[in-house]
C-alpha cells in the first residue's frame, strides 16, 4: 500500500473539488484526469511546505496562462472550401519558453490538449532543460488526405499561429498526426511569413536545423527509461518478452531500442488491432514496418501477409498477450484497470509509457499496488522533448552535433530523470516513479512561480 501512505482519496476529492474539476466538468475529462494524477502525488508536500498552500500553487499551475483557439480554412483537392479548428494551450512559462507538440486528429479538443500541455509543463521540467509546457492542435484528419492538402492545411494553418509563437516565445513540435512532413510545411510557411530563419520549431529536416536522434528520441528514451529501472532492481532488458502498442514514430523506435538491447519484441498495434509476432521483431521486419507507416501510411495488418509466422488480431490491444515489460506508445488511455490486472496475473515486471497518460488512472494505482516497476510518461517519454530542446540548443549555437552526441546527451537526461524519481519516489524498498516524477516536476516549476511573486 505504498501508494496510500501519505493521502487519502477523500483529500484527493478534496482538493481536485476545490480547484474546480468538479464543477466545471465538460469536456475535460482526460484534463482532469491527468491533474487528478498529480494532486495525488504532489498533495502531501504542499500542505507539509506552508508557502505553497499560501500562494494557491496548484490553483495557479492547474490554470493555463493562454489558450489561442482559431479557425483554418483551407481548399482540398476536389476545390472545396473545408473549415477546422485549431488550437496552442500556453499552459506555463515558468521555466523556460513554452514548449510542446501539436496534434492533427479529428477527435482533438480542448480537454485533451489543456491535458497535454500540463502534463508537458511537469515533463519539460524533469528534463533539466529551460522549457516552459504547451501544447496545440487542430481537428483535422490527416488520414486519407493528399500531401497537397495536408501541405495547403498547414500553411493556412500557420497564418494565425505565426504571431504567437517565437524561439524564445514558443516551440511547437510534433505529436500525433504531426511528423517530418507537416513540421517541413509549417517551419516553410513561418519562415516565408516572418523572414526570419530560426529555430522556431523542432522535429524539422536535417537540411534545415533538424537534429539528429530526433526521430528516434521518444522511443529510445523510452526504453533506455526502463532499462534504469529494470538496472536499479538489479535486472535488465535482455532475455525479456516486451509488449509494444502503437506503430507510430514512438512505437517503432521502442521496439528498435528494445530489440537492440536484447529484448525480444512481439507486439505492435494501430487503431484496427494488434500484431503478435511470437518469433519477435527483429531489424529486418522493423526495416519493413517503417516503410509500411512513415512512407507508405499503411496499416499494420499487412505485417501478417508478409510474415507467416504472426497474426493479427483485429480491433483488439495486444495487452492480453503475456510480457515481462509492456511500452504502451499508443495514445491515452489506451491501458485499462482490467487489461493492467491481466498484465500483472502474466507476471508484468516493467511498464515504461511512450504515449502520454496511456494508462488510465485505477489501472496506474493497480500497477502501484502490486509494485510493478512503473514509468509514468512525462518520466518515461521525455527523450523526445529533451531532444526537441537540445535542437533548439544546436539551432542558438549555429551547430549541428554527431550521433553519438545527441544520443549520449540522451542517455545521459534519462538517467537523470530516472534518477530524480528515485530521490523523490522511494519508499519501503519500492521506488513510487510516479509520485517521484510529480514531486520532482513541480518542485522546480513551482520554486520559479513563488520566485517571481504575485501577479
Ligand atoms: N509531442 C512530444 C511530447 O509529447 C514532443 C514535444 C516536443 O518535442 O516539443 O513530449
Amino acid at each position: 500500500e505504498n501508494r496510500k501512505t501519505t493521502w487519502t482519496e477523500a483529500c484527493v476529492d478534496t482538493e481536485c473539488f476545490m480547484l474546480g474539476l468538479k464543477k466545471r466538468n465538460t469536456g475535460q475529462k482526460l484534463f482532469h484526469q491527468a491533474v487528478r494524477e498529480f494532486i495525488e502525488s504532489v498533495m502531501p508536500f504542499v500542505q507539509q511546505n506552508p508557502q505553497y498552500q499560501k500562494a494557491q500553487i496548484l490553483e495557479r499551475m492547474t490554470e493555463p496562462d493562454r489558450i489561442v483557439i482559431f479557425r483554418v480554412t483551407w481548399e482540398d483537392d476536389a476545390g472545396n472550401v473545408r473549415v477546422n479548428r485549431a488550437w496552442r494551450v500556453q499552459f506555463n512559462n515558468s521555466i523556460g519558453p513554452y514548449k510542446g507538440g501539436l496534434r492533427f486528429h479529428p477527435n482533438v479538443n480542448l480537454g485533451e490538449l489543456k491535458f497535454l500541455g500540463f502534463e508537458q509543463t511537469f515533463k519539460n521540467s524533469l528534463t533539466g532543460l529551460p522549457m516552459g509546457g504547451a501544447k496545440g492542435g487542430a481537428n483535422f484528419n490527416p488520414k486519407g488526405k493528399s500531401d497537397r492538402e495536408v501541405m495547403r492545411f498547414c500553411q493556412s494553418l500557420m497564418i494565425e499561429l505565426h504571431r504567437h509563437i517565437g524561439e524564445d516565445t514558443d516551440i511547437p513540435a510534433g505529436d500525433i498526426g504531426v511528423g517530418a512532413r507537416e513540421i517541413s510545411y509549417l517551419f516553410g510557411q513561418y519562415k516565408r511569413l516572418q523572414n526570419r530563419f530560426v529555430g522556431v520549431l523542432t522535429g524539422k529536416g536535417l537540411a534545415f536545423g533538424g537534429s539528429l536522434v530526433r526521430t528516434e528520441a521518444t522511443g529510445y528514451g523510452c526504453v533506455y527509461f526502463c532499462e534504469n529501472m529494470l538496472n536499479h532492481s538489479g535486472d535488465s532488458i535482455k532475455g525479456k518478452t516486451c509488449a509494444v502498442s502503437g506503430s507510430g514514430n514512438v512505437a517503432i523506435y521502442a521496439a528498435e531500442k528494445a530489440h537492440e538491447l536484447g529484448g525480444k519484441v512481439i507486439t505492435l498495434s494501430d487503431s484496427a488491432g494488434f500484431i503478435h509476432d511470437p518469433a519477435g521483431i527483429d531489424a529486418e521486419k522493423l526495416a519493413f514496418i517503417k516503410d509500411l507507416k512513415e512512407v507508405r501510411r499503411g496499416r499494420i495488418a499487412e505485417y501478417e501477409e508478409k510474415y507467416k509466422e504472426a497474426n493479427f488480431y483485429a480491433g483488439q490491444r495486444p495487452w492480453g498477450v503475456p510480457c515481462d515489460v509492456a511500452f504502451p506508445c499508443a495514445t491515452q488511455n489506451e491501458l485499462n484497470v482490467d487489461e493492467a490486472k491481466t498484465l500483472i496475473g502474466n507476471g508484468v515486471k516493467a511498464v515504461s509509457e511512450g504515449a502520454n497518460m496511456p494508462t488510465e488512472l485505477a489501472g496506474v494505482h493497480a500497477f502501484l499496488d502490486a509494485r510493478v516497476l512503473f514509468g509514468p510518461a512525462k518520466a518515461a517519454n521525455a527523450g523526445g522533448v529533451a531532444v526537441s530542446g537540445l535542437e533548439q540548443s544546436q539551432n542558438a549555437v549555429r551547430m549541428s552535433w554527431g550521433r553519438d552526441e545527441v544520443d549520449s546527451r540522451l542517455k545521459t537526461i534519462m538517467r537523470e530523470i530516472h534518477d530524480k524519481c528515485v530521490s523523490n519516489g522511494d519508499a519501503d524498498g519500492y521506488t513510487n516513479y510516479v509520485r517521484g516524477a510529480n514531486l520532482a516536476g513541480f518542485k522546480k516549476v513551482a520554486d520559479a512561480m513563488l520566485a517571481y511573486g504575485v501577479v
